[in-house]
């Protein structure tokens, strides 16, 4: 069987902006440089201790027609929809909302100093599930598998199955995400097989690490997106944390009308109609 190692493709550096209340993210996936990465639509990463950058929250607002995942490294959040749901994530948690036909949520940080640090991702649904129910799957940090290799490599697993087996608890058959968190030592290799198919990419938390045969270098709060092939290898330079993502593409047409995203025009601003007559 021939394999075929991922090279790095691109290199992101995000741009700075603010969501919600004022609070002030990085967007790498989302923006005019990288506008997706199907199905991936959105990847913000916020990192700060100063409160004003993220005390106002984002209040009520709605979503339809893909799934939105926060996954949480430092600070509490608590969270409550339209459908009942209400709860806090806490460091190191996960949760996974399938917006379905629509829903309204709040997403307020529970703390009022320190450090809140952690990452947004929309994940598309296909046409056929973009309508379905809303969904929701919450993890804490104690239910995310825990997958620990020789040369004290530990990983994450919030979604998708290690090289070792290990699997984790968020499941979506759709786009089979694989969802990873990752610290390497200093000089030591990550490898992952993935389908051939899937995008790929990797956001360096901590240190700085070389992707493939060319070590080419992602450094810090900078992500990179993935070439072709059924084999990553990232290695560490210096002692790292990154996250890996990797997805099925749905490719099908994307129509962006801000929280809404649909495969028509006329579907996002049926959204826009329906949620502005109370219809979510
Ligand atoms: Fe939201």
């Amino acid at each position: 069987m021939n394999t075929k190692i991922r090279e790095l493709k691109s290199l992101t550096l995000g741009v700075p902006t603010s969501d919600g209340d004022g609070v002030k993210i990085i967007r790498f996936i989302g923006t005019s440089e990288l506008n997706m990465l199907d199905p991936f639509l959105l990847f913000d990463a916020f990192e700060s201790d100063q409160a004003q950058d993220y005390i106002g929250g984002f209040p009520d607002h709605p979503h339809r027609g893909f799934e939105a995942v926060t996954y949480l490294l430092a600070g509490r959040m608590r969270h409550k929809d339209n459908a009942g749901h209400e709860g806090v994530i806490e460091s190191g948690g996960v949760q996974w909302m399938t917006a379905g036909k629509g829903i309204v949520h709040s997403e307020m940080p529970e703390q009022e100093n320190g450090l809140l640090q952690g990452f947004q991702l929309w994940i598309n649904l296909p046409a056929s599930k973009k309508m379905q129910a809303p969904a929701y799957q919450e993890f804490p940090a104690n239910e995310i598998m825990i997958d620990r290799l020789d040369n004290d490599i530990e990983i994450r697993v919030i979604s998708g199955t290690t090289n070792n087996g290990v699997s984790g608890p968020v499941i979506n058959n759709t786009v089979n995400p694989i969802y990873l968190d990752v610290f390497l030592p200093e000089g030591q290799m990550f490898e992952q097989t993935i389908n051939v198919e899937h995008h790929a990419f990797i956001f360096v938390i901590e240190g700085e690490v070389s992707i493939g045969d060319s070590r080419s270098k992602i450094n810090r709060r900078q992500m990179g997106v993935l070439d072709e092939g059924d084999q990553v290898q990232v290695t560490a330079n210096e002692k790292a944390r990154f996250l890996f993502l990797a997805a099925h593409p749905l490719n099908e047409p994307v129509a962006r009308g801000g929280p809404f995203v649909m495969n028509t025009k006329a579907e996002v601003l049926q959204a826009f109609d329906d949620f502005r007559n109370n219809r979510f």
